[in-house]
């Protein structure tokens, strides 16, 4: 893994590109075909180095609007999309839970339905008696039954489903929590998915407190929460999947390839092309933290516009690379962003609020609620960034503190190396904020330790 790190070129600059469109493409071409080559060694770069280095790093520069037509189109009607009748079949009707009530286990998906008529019956009266009464607002469209996994949600309620991908031994087989609110008013499907990579916590937490503080009777649209995606790696602390494999790297999958290309593909299918928008959340990797922010392809009109709506959060472009849930989503035509907020292993209360207060804001943007208050100015900032790496082996002592503001030319922190006693100076590249950083540690020449911001406009504007 070292080895193959200490291979790479330094991409220091790649993602001046905010400013610098012109930026030369062929160089990122060349990379690609490069990378394409090495596919062999691609499983290796997987596993030592995380979404928040290598996509970044690897990102497209940004297109001028004469290049934008290879943006993915939007696509035209998603209307339907998940949204049906109720009906027949196999499909039943969702029990309504309110999701703030303790849950019991969740149960696996089986032929006989865990629910008895009496309580289909009761949800059905409580939803024919949310819609005989639909509040007296002549814009706010009904809400529509939103079919899931098999099971009809009706509108104004909240329940807990269970997906399970199907590749464990059957009488083993262990189901993932999925909620859904279900708005008593029309509107978009949001999705929001955690711990993709087992180890990042905060995700979970973000969406649990996003989701339980809905009430589908004031909700116009649908939320659709996936919380600990790679169960096994939640249960075992593990970032990959039981075969060491980056989940993030398998999307959208396929039916018969490798366990996490199964897994992949059942998620895609039966969840998230429900949906109109997602949010992947993670955090920082190898001890690595990141100052909430989100990682979006500001090539894509779409997605350029779905970051507007997330309060103050930082933006950087990032392109994103083949497999990853985001990459896949927008290839689908679903506008798509990763949230990254903290640390792996770690529940931060701080950067967990940052992210439940940026999805509250995303949801009144996009007008499934409305808040109180708002707080202040509610744009994005977008950043250019940079990775500042580690020239030399030691123990990494840190200057300066996630979220500083600091100077071209000044020190970051230091190497220690521990035999020889020499001190090796890392000092910032430009003028910027620290959006994410290495916590202290032993490193390597080449880790990437200090990812720099540098305010940015913008593009088109
Ligand atoms: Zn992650």
């Amino acid at each position: 893994m070292l080895f193959e790190r200490l291979q790479k070129p330094s991409h220091r600059t790649l993602l001046i590109a905010l400013v610098i469109p012109w930026l030369s493409a062929p160089l990122f071409a060349e990379t690609d075909s490069k990378e394409a080559g090495k596919k062999s060694e691609v499983l290796i770069a997987e596993l030592a180095e995380d979404e928040s280095v290598e996509d970044v790093e690897h990102s497209a520069p940004l297109q001028r609007d004469g290049q934008k037509e290879k943006a993915p189109k939007p696509k035209t009607s998603r209307g339907g999309a998940g949204v049906d009748t109720p009906s027949s079949a196999s499909r039943k009707v969702a029990p309504n839970i309110d999701l703030k009530e303790v849950a019991p286990p969740p149960e696996a998906q089986t032929s006989a339905p865990p629910e008895t008529d009496a309580d289909a019956a009761e949800s059905e009266v409580m939803a024919t008696e949310a819609l005989a009464e639909p509040e007296p607002q002549p814009e706010i469209r009904e809400g529509k039954v939103f079919t899931l996994l098999d099971n009809d949600v009706m509108p104004g309620t909240s329940t807990r489903l269970a997906w399970t991908p199907g590749i464990q031994i059957a009488g083993l087989s262990q189901t993932t929590p999925v909620l859904v609110v279900n708005g008593i008013n029309a509107g978009p499907t949001l999705c929001l998915t955690g711990a993709i990579h087992g180890d990042e916590l905060n995700g979970i937490e973000i969406i649990r407190q996003t989701m339980y503080d809905l009430n589908p009777e004031k909700l116009s649209g649908t939320v659709v929460g996936v919380p600990i995606v790679n169960l096994p790696g939640f249960q075992q602390g593990s970032r990959y999947l039981p075969d060491r494999r980056d989940l993030n790297r398998h999307f959208p999958g396929s039916p018969d390839g490798s366990l996490a290309d199964r897994i992949a593909h059942s998620l895609f299918e039966n969840v998230i092309r429900k949906c109109d928008m997602l949010v992947d959340i993670h955090t920082g990797s190898l001890k690595r933290t990141n100052l909430p922010q989100l990682r979006a392809d500001m090539n894509n009109p779409d997605v350029a516009e779905f970051t507007r709506g997330f309060d103050r959060m930082a933006v950087v472009h990032s392109t994103g690379s083949a497999g990853m849930l985001r990459t896949a989503a927008v290839e689908a035509g679903i506008r798509t962003v990763t949230l990254e907020a903290g640390e792996s292993h770690r529940i931060q209360q701080h950067q967990i609020s940052a992210g439940v207060n940026s999805l509250t804001s995303l949801m009144e943007r996009q007008g499934m609620i409305s808040r109180m208050f708002v707080w202040g100015d509610p744009e994005p900032v977008y950043y250019d960034s940079d990775w500042i790496r580690a020239d030399h082996g030691g123990i990494l002592f840190s200057e300066i503190e996630l979220g500083a503001n600091v100077s071209e030319g000044e020190i970051l922190g230091y190497v220690s190396d521990p035999i020889t006693n020499a001190q090796h100076p890392i000092r910032s590249t430009s003028d910027g904020r620290v959006i994410g950083m290495a916590v202290d540690q032993v490193v390597m020449a080449g880790f990437a330790a200090y990812h720099i911001g540098t305010e940015a406009e913008v593009p088109g504007e």
